[in-house]
């Protein structure tokens, strides 16, 4: 050491301290094993020296910072003896301290030593709450005795202190890193998350699933599927929907309950880790060197299973592999449940629409010849009729048209629903409809004595949509308000622009209004107000939501403003541009 010599024992304690102070500034893992070496060959005076750490999983030890010494000659022959002399420090976990090491029979032997003219050598372990965690070695190649017992006191104190240091900073970066992972996989469970939970289709879902449980541990393949029943057999199976990988495992494959690692997962509830994979083991019956066997579980029962493949690799999966893959599972399970609500429903919709189309097609045959014969009877062709016959057979004509109003209305849902309803679209003014569908309800208007307004401005632009349902639209509106507004009620059909691109409809009456409550409910189907006046009119609560779907489809909007007792107002927009692509054939 090149202390001056006037106080050594002062001079070498306020260096301690003064490198030691340094310890502190960083928990940069390398950066502190830099600082640590610079400090030991400033305390130490030596020509080089390095420092090893005890790997924490595999127990090897890796160089962590060199001085004069570069990385080959570490790992290379040249250093067998240096080797040797760190491992008998840290396996004794004593200091050594040799003035000539060729001459010093603990390493003399090494037949090395002579060869690499090695003579002053330190070495002291690196004690970290009382266990060795590396050592730190310094030598001189020429000098004999450069070292002196003081001089390997002061490393020990140093490496004393550099080791607590040492220790932090690794602790920091297991923590930092394991942070790190974690905060990495919330960010890929939270985009799995928005993938699962946007689609509803099942195989999508499972498809989704296993894409990301194959991706995320470099599986080389896998399938995913889920439990049912044998009906027959009252049998447990797992049902293999999605398959991936070079095994090219047959999809919609059928497991026995049975299985040895299926009834493992089955009866443990948890995650099953197999290696050296026979076919009688694996899932997809094709050997592999490991497999990852997960229970998709909902509410504790096990709903299917995700099973993972490696055939290449080495390394097996990890235990980090199976927490990630079951925490994807958990979040799989609401999806697949979500989906398979869906089809259910979806199911049960269809079922729905083709019964109302079977019986919408089965009512309209007899419908017609009743109507047929009762307009023959009325009209007197058959022989003259009494007053109370002509009555009843008006009463008949009466319900026959209120039965023909449901079934038109519950075929147009049906049509709609089954995407069967077609639609001609084109440019039409909006008047002639107006005019059109103001006379043929102009006898139901009369009835009631009311008064109706048309109010469109001269030049208005032809509006974009099918003529007949904007007719549809219009009658239902109209009769509507026709329907909901005393004797004597005062209607107003209105056009104007709205904004540049769409004209806006409004049919307006002074009728009996609309509760706020009800307001939220008017565009479902079946919903009609509990209100007496709503309840003395024939209809079905089925014309608002067709006029909504009909109004959509051709590209608008349809909302409704009102105050109860004070009349009501329906407005529906209609495009006046055709949307791009569309040629507009009057323009
Ligand atoms: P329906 O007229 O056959 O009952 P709709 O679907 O056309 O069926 O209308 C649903 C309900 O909305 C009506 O039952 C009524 O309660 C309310 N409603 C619709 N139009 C008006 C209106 N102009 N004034 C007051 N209430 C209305």
């Amino acid at each position: 050491m090149e202390a001056s010599m006037n106080n050594p024992q002062q001079e070498r304690l306020a260096a301690l301290y003064e490198v030691s102070s340094r310890l502190g500034t960083t928990l940069d893992l390398p950066e502190l094993l830099n600082l640590v070496m610079d400090a030991i060959i400033q305390l130490t005076g030596a020509e080089r020296g390095y420092l090893v750490l005890q790997n924490g999983v595999t127990g090897e030890l890796e160089t962590g910072a060199a001085r004069n010494m570069d990385q080959q000659t570490i790992e290379g022959r040249s250093m067998e003896i240096s080797r040797s002399v760190v491992q008998r420090a840290i396996d004794s976990d004593q200091p050594i301290l040799t003035d000539n090491a060729q001459a010093d029979n603990r390493f003399s032997a090494y037949q090395s030593v002579i060869g690499f003219r090695l003579r002053s050598i330190m070495c002291t372990p690196l004690r970290a709450r009382g266990r060795v965690i590396g050592a730190v070695y310094v030598d001189n190649r020429l000098l004999s005795a450069a070292f002196k017992p003081e001089d390997l006191a002061l490393l020990e104190a140093f490496a004393n202190q550099a080791a607590m240091a040492i220790e932090n900073a690794r602790l920091f970066q297991q923590t930092d890193l394991a942070l790190a992972r974690r905060v990495e996989e919330l960010t890929v469970l939270q985009r799995i998350d928005q993938e699962l939970n946007y689609s509803l289709d099942l195989n999508e879902v499972l498809s989704l699933a296993l894409d990301w449980a194959i991706r995320l541990t470099h599986a080389d393949g896998g399938s995913i599927g889920l439990m049912q029943t044998d009906e027959e057999l009252g049998e447990a199976y797992l049902q293999l929907l999605v398959s991936w990988g070079e095994a090219g495992a047959q999809e919609r494959q059928r497991i026995p309950a049975g299985h040895p690692i299926l009834a493992q997962v089955l009866a443990s509830g948890a995650g099953v880790h197999t290696t050296q994979v026979t076919p009688e083991q694996a899932i997809d019956a094709t050997a592999a060197v490991a497999q990852l066997a997960v229970p998709i579980k909902r509410e504790g029962e096990i709903i299917g299973l995700i099973c993972l493949e490696s055939y290449r690799r080495t390394v097996h999966f990890t235990a980090e592999d199976m927490a990630f893959v079951s925490r994807l599972a958990d979040r799989s399970a609401v999806a697949i449940e979500n989906s398979r609500l869906y089809e259910a429903v979806q199911a049960a919709n269809e079922a729905k629409n083709a019964f109302i189309s079977i019986v919408t097609h089965e009512l309209r045959i007899p419908m017609t010849s009743i109507r047929g014969y009762t307009d023959l009877l009325l009209g007197q062709m058959m022989g003259p009729l009494n007053e109370a016959q002509t009555g009843f057979l008006q009463t008949v004509r009466r319900n026959l048209d209120r039965m023909n109003v449901l079934i038109r209305d519950l075929s147009d849902i049906n049509r709609i629903e089954t995407g069967r309803m077609k639609f001609d679209l084109a440019y039409f003014p909006l008047e002639a409809v107006v005019q059109h569908v103001v006379s043929d309800l102009q006898e139901a208007i009369e009835a009631r004595q009311q008064q109706l307004v048309v109010d469109i401005p001269a030049g208005m632009l032809p509006v974009y949509g099918d003529r007949t349902r904007v007719g549809q639209v219009l009658t239902n509106l109209i009769s509507n308000a026709n329907k909901y507004t005393p004797e004597r009620g005062q209607l107003t059909v209105r056009v104007r622009a709205h904004g540049p691109e769409a004209v806006a409809v409004a049919v307006q009456d002074n009728g009996i209004g609309i509760s706020e409550e009800d307001q939220a409910c008017l565009f479902t189907q079946f919903f009609r107000s509990e209100a007496d006046a709503v309840r003395q009119q024939v209809g079905w609560g089925l014309g608002l939501s067709i006029v909504k779907k009909l109004v959509e489809a051709q590209g608008g909007e349809i909302w409704c403003e009102s105050v109860p007792g004070q009349g009501s107002t329906f407005v529906f927009t209609l495009p006046v541009v055709a949307p791009a692509g569309e040629v507009n054939p009057q323009l």
